[in-house]
Parts: structure tokens; C-alpha cells; sequence
């Protein structure tokens, strides 16, 4: 079996930029104690374990607004994640007196930038993100004149007298131009007057780039959190170009043997958030498995939680 390692993968500026910021208020006694973060502080399981050994707060319950997270915390810090954070939010925190860290990511800074000019301009904005994520909570935040879609369904339901707007289109920086381009062509139909600005994210680019320029492989193995929007997006982009299957998995423990029998040709790529240690254990096994010998069959993780980063 041939093991290939796809390249870039792994961890984006963004996700380095946020974990740098969680490190520096552990390490720093004058941040006031506890340490909260609204959400999680990048989407993978192993790495908010990792700080929540170490004190730190990862609230994230479903249904629960940043805002209404927020309203929870009378004391101490809070760190923003690398998704974004909306203004009302931010008021909120000064409100409280709390000490705050904001980590979003420069990326999805800019599409608030962009948002903001248009609405500015007068433009109405059409925004596809994924729901219930929190990159577009934060959007959202920004103006009741923006519509959020997902999918072509979503922009037929949307108000037909939009089409005597001025009309932005922009995106989720995680996404691929696979969702987008469907949703785009609805929009075309009912507003043909939009102006569109990509705003999927260099690293995310790159990484799918990758996927799609390998050669054909049998299977391919992104590691990934089942949260992690670019890493499913991985995925997806594998299964229509170069993976005949495809799969997520969270590390190695994830791997059925069954996956291996018939493959020839592995390859193997990771979400911008998953820590590399996991990766690497990931193509350690699958470089020494032989489908014949069950001494190499073993693939339960070593790696313990509080060693992840
Ligand atoms: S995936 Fe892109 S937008 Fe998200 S944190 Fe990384 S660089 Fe920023």
C-alpha cells in the first residue's frame, strides 16, 4: 500500500495566531482568572481538551449565541475564537468590564470589512456560510441587511423585490467553490444585477488545491474535527475529483482496517485545525500496515490529550 502525504496541510496562520493567544494568558498571571473562551477557540475536540486541562473555559453550547455566552461571565477573560466576533458582542464585553482577547482570524476580518463598505454603499448582502457556524453568527451581527443562504432553496425563499437592490454576494471563508457555484447560478436567476466577492480563504484554497491536483488515489484520509467546516470540505472536494472514497477521521483511532483491503493508493490530508502530532500518527501506521501481518494492525492512539500541542 502506497501512503501519500498530501501537501499543504494542517494548521492555517489563523489557527497558529489563535492558539498563540490561548498560550499567552496561561503563561501570564495578570490576565484575570478564569480564563473563558467563547466557543471553541479553533474547531477540534483534542485541542480544547488540551486547554481545558490547563483551566481554561471552552463554553460551546448548541442553540447559545456568543452573546448570550457572554451573559454568562462576570469575571475574568474572555478570548474570542478565530471565527470572528460581531461588534455588539465586543460593546457587550467592555460593557461587563471584562478582559477580552479577540483571536479572529485576519481572513474573516476582512469579509466584516467587506460586508460593512457595502452595506455602507447601500448595498443589500446575500452572505452563504454554513448554519448553526459560528463564522456567520458573527456576520449576521453586522446588519439586519444581510441574508444568509446555504443552499439554493435558501435563495428562493429569499424576498423577490431584493431584485431592485444593489446586491453583494460574499462567503464563509471555509467553503468550497462547490457550494458556492450552485448557489451562485440561483442567484443569477433572481438577482442577475449581484456583484460576487470569493472570500474563501487562501489556506483553505490551498489545501484543496492539493486535494484536487494529486493523482487518483482509492481512499483518502482527511484527520479533522466533525466540526471543523474546511476539514469536511476536504472531503467533498476529494469525492469529486481525485478520491474514489473518501473519509473524516479525528485520528488514528478512527481508521477501520476494512477501508485498507482493497486500497492501493492512500493519501492522507488534514483540517487547518488539526494539530500536526495526530497527522503524523496517522501516516506512521499506515506506512507500516500490511494487510497480512496483524502486528501492524494496532491503531490505538498514543498520543494523550494534555501532549497534543
Ligand atoms: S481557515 Fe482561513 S479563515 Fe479560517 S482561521 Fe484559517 S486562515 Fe483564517
Amino acid at each position: 500500500m502506497n501512503t501519500i502525504e498530501i501537501k499543504p496541510r494542517g494548521y492555517c496562520h489563523g489557527v497558529v495566531n489563535a492558539l498563540v493567544i490561548v498560550k499567552k494568558v496561561l503563561k501570564d498571571p495578570s490576565y484575570p482568572r478564569p480564563i473563558y473562551i467563547l466557543g471553541q477557540i479553533v474547531h477540534n475536540r483534542q485541542i480544547t481538551d488540551f486547554f481545558s486541562t490547563h483551566g481554561v473555559i471552552s463554553l460551546d453550547q448548541e442553540g447559545m449565541s456568543r452573546l448570550d455566552m457572554l451573559e454568562t461571565i462576570n469575571d475574568g477573560t474572555v478570548i474570542f475564537t478565530a471565527h470572528g466576533i460581531s461588534d455588539k458582542v465586543i460593546e457587550r464585553a467592555k460593557e461587563k468590564g471584562l478582559t477580552y482577547l479577540n483571536a479572529t482570524c485576519k481572513d474573516v476580518l476582512k469579509v466584516h470589512v467587506a460586508v460593512k463598505d457595502k452595506l455602507n454603499e447601500g448595498y443589500k448582502v446575500i452572505y452563504i456560510g454554513h448554519r448553526n457556524h459560528p463564522e456567520p453568527e458573527a456576520v449576521l451581527d453586522i446588519s439586519d441587511d444581510i441574508y444568509f443562504v446555504e443552499n439554493e432553496q435558501d435563495v428562493l425563499l429569499l424576498p423577490n423585490n431584493l431584485n431592485q437592490e444593489k446586491i453583494f454576494v460574499t462567503n464563509q471563508t471555509t467553503l468550497s467553490m462547490y457550494d458556492i457555484n450552485n448557489v451562485l447560478k440561483m442567484i443569477e436567476l433572481k438577482y442577475p444585477n449581484y456583484i460576487f466577492d470569493n472570500e474563501i480563504c487562501k489556506a483553505t484554497t490551498m489545501r484543496q488545491d492539493a486535494v484536487m491536483d494529486q493523482d487518483l488515489v482509492d481512499l483518502m484520509l482527511v484527520v479533522g474535527d466533525k466540526k471543523s467546516s474546511n476539514s469536511n470540505k476536504l472531503v467533498e472536494v476529494g469525492l469529486k475529483t481525485k478520491a474514489k472514497v473518501s473519509f473524516l477521521i479525528q485520528n488514528v483511532n478512527d481508521i477501520d482496517l476494512q477501508w485498507l483491503n482493497n486500497a492501493n493508493q492512500v493519501s492522507v490530508t488534514s483540517g487547518a485545525s488539526t494539530p500536526s502530532t495526530v497527522t503524523k500518527e496517522v501516516i506512521a501506521f499506515l506506512k507500516q500496515y500490511k494487510k497480512d501481518d496483524p502486528s501492524t494492525w494496532d491503531h490505538q492512539s498514543k498520543i494523550d490529550d494534555k501532549d497534543i500541542l
